[in-house]
């Protein structure tokens, strides 16, 4: 179901008290008409990033790890006829209003789910130049391009345990970069992740093992810089 359709059909009380977003392209189509969440198919071949993200890390990562955190936010939104008919999106933007009983679970698995589902969309075999208004936007607020970036590599060197890294457009339209732990996802502060960086070991223990910053490193040559500019114009739009 669609974001108007939740809106004309979202009569129940609990519906009522979520504020739909305007969804970013990426998390777009994500569910069924059953309500059901669903795997997002990877824009490119599994290894199609080697040799900076090795294919069997890709398999397990989208087939095992992400697939997970679908099966387990279904299993939790089944019990929910409100969550069912709620994009990911707004389920996230909307978490305190989310059932307590099911809360960690959307925080946890959604949050996994749409992390994922961005991971996968800023990643591509033929990266090139960070482009358009996001490069301008960068080199403004972080003084230059490279001093953003070094700054973005610097929190992923050094966040402690499980998280992510993120590029995101906060509430004032401005850009901010940061941690967080697990699969806790900036949309629920109200900003819109336009780039993520996932340090969870599962990401790179295969081919890196404790070299943590060698994968780092070779993340950033497979960035789709394309699409993190499409998904920063969307963000200042919404
Ligand atoms: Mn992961």
């Amino acid at each position: 179901m669609n974001r108007r359709n939740f809106l004309i059909h979202g009569s129940t009380a609990l519906a009522g008290l979520f504020i739909a977003s305007s969804p970013l392209r990426v998390y777009a189509a994500q569910h069924d008409h059953q309500g059901s969440q669903k795997l997002p198919s990877l824009p490119y071949a599994y290894d199609a990033l080697e040799p900076h993200i090795d294919k069997r890390t890709m398999e397990i990562h989208h087939g095992k790890h992400h697939q997970g955190y679908v099966n387990k936010l279904n299993a939790a939104i089944a019990r929910s006829h409100d969550l069912q008919h709620m994009t990911l999106e707004d389920m996230l933007r909307n978490i305190e209003k989310v059932p307590k009983h099911l809360r960690q679970t959307v925080i946890n698995s959604g949050g996994g789910h749409a992390n994922h589902t961005l991971f996968w969309n800023i990643m591509t075999p033929n990266s090139s130049e960070p482009t358009g208004k996001v490069a301008e936007a960068i080199q403004s607020t972080f003084s230059s391009f490279d001093a953003g970036s070094e700054m973005f590599d610097k929190i992923a060197k050094t966040h402690f345990g499980s998280g992510w890294v993120w590029l995101v457009v906060d509430e004032n339209k401005k850009l901010q970069i940061y941690a967080t732990s697990n699969q806790d996802s900036p949309l629920m502060k109200g900003h819109t992740p336009i780039l993520g960086l996932d340090v969870w070991e599962h990401a790179y223990y295969l081919k890196y093992q404790n070299r943590r910053a060698d994968y780092i490193d070779a993340w950033g040559k497979v960035i789709n810089w394309e699409q993190v500019n499409t998904n920063y114009l969307a963000a200042m739009k919404a």
